[in-house]
């Protein structure tokens, strides 16, 4: 029975989650899927993290924080950033519910209905949805096969209407990583008309052929996020943060009051903790991880070799990534299809941050596929 007062507000059919749904629904079926299609890792959180984290809640650090996060916090993440930009001011920082509560805040900020958000394609799915909401328009920018941006093709995206530009180094869903000379071209259109760079660097860790380059090191006018879900495992506590132009950030912190009020308050301290762990046997792990996806794949499935994040966006047998993902569940690997993450469906994702044993149970059924 519909009701009235049931009405869904207009803008709910901006967006739509059918391509993941599908995925989910027949993995809810399925009795023990082989399962490379979670965007997350396997390894936990690091013990310092958590015992911080527990400490935390038994000293009854339990109520609000200040909405831009502990002071502690900002400050270690400030002084990180000073460490690897050299930056001197005293910029602010959000410590928002995640990337996504970045994210969030950032689009709602800054999109006007009818604006432009140049994004490249494949992309990670909140930015087109969010876009949508917000009563923009995506402007997609191709990057098959290789993956790479094409900066004459940005160039001649930019319009009047360019609202900003997200960038996503290391990638998902692609795994493809920015090297110098692609930052600093795409700062440079960007430069031209004093456009604003939204950088997502959430898997800046995981960068497996050549040194990270953030955009944040090249272009003043960046706004940047980076989170703790998949540099230490703590997808579920819900930590990230954001810094970039004060008004900007002002304005986000102003909408992060009315919404989320402030990033879990234990979560906030087990990040702190976090920041001073090594993950890099961790990031070891999934650079061999990656060689043991390229190594299996290379032969019957031609797919470029990603250097970052723990994807591999590999092109489908016969074209058509719906169904060959719907062949390969119904062997019992799970894998989304790249119409998910893009205006194409001729590639799916696999998602390499899991065990061994799986990844090559996983990796031989595909190749009989
Ligand atoms: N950005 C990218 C590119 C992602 O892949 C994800 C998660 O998959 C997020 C942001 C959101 O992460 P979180 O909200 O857990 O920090």
């Amino acid at each position: 029975m519909t009701r009235d007062s049931h009405k869904i507000a207009r803008r709910m059919s901006l967006i739509d989650a059918s391509g993941i749904r599908k995925v989910f629904d027949l993995a809810a079926k399925m009795k023990d899927p082989i399962n490379l299609s979670i965007g997350q890792p396997d390894f936990d959180v690091p013990e310092p993290a958590k015992r911080a984290a527990i400490e935390a809640i038994q000293k009854g650090f339990n109520k609000y924080t200040q909405t831009q996060g502990t002071a502690e916090l900002r400050e270690a993440v400030a002084k990180k950033c000073a460490a690897e930009f050299g930056w001197k001011d005293d910029r602010l920082f959000l410590i928002t519910s995640g990337v996504s509560g970045a994210l969030l805040p950032a689009f709602l900020a800054l999109v006007d209905p009818g604006d432009e958000v140049i994004i490249f394609d494949p992309y990670f799915v909140m930015y087109t949805h969010q876009t949508n909401l917000c009563g923009g328009r995506p402007v997609l920018i191709g990057t098959y096969p290789d993956f790479r941006p094409d900066i004459q093709r940005l160039a001649d995206a930019v319009t009047d209407k360019t609202r900003m530009i997200v960038l996503n180094s290391p990638t998902n869903p692609t795994g493809a990583v920015l090297g110098e000379r692609e930052i600093r071209d795409i700062a440079e259109i960007a430069a031209k008309r004093d456009l604003l760079i939204l950088s997502d660097e959430i898997y800046e860790m995981f960068c497996y052929d050549q040194p990270f380059v953030s955009m944040a090191k090249h272009y003043e006018n960046t706004l940047l996020m980076r989170g703790f879900s998949k540099s230490y495992g703590m997808t579920g506590w819900r930590v990230g943060w954001c810094t970039g132009p004060r008004p900007i950030i002002e304005k986000m912190t102003m909408l992060q009051q009315y919404s989320f009020v402030c990033a879990p308050s234990m979560a906030q301290a087990g990040a702190l903790a976090a920041l001073d762990c090594d993950m890099s046997p961790q990031v070891r792990a999934y650079r061999r991880k990656r060689d043991m996806v390229c190594d299996s794949l290379k032969g019957k499935f031609g797919l470029v070799r990603p250097g970052g994040a723990f994807y591999a966006f590999v092109p489908a047998p016969g074209g058509d990534a719906t169904k060959f993902a719907a062949k390969a569940i119904e062997k019992g690997v799970l894998i989304i299809p790249g119409n998910v993450f893009s205006g194409r469906d001729t590639h799916f994702r696999i998602s390499y941050a899991t065990d061994d044993k799986t990844l090559q149970k996983g990796l031989d059924i595909l190749n009989s596929l």
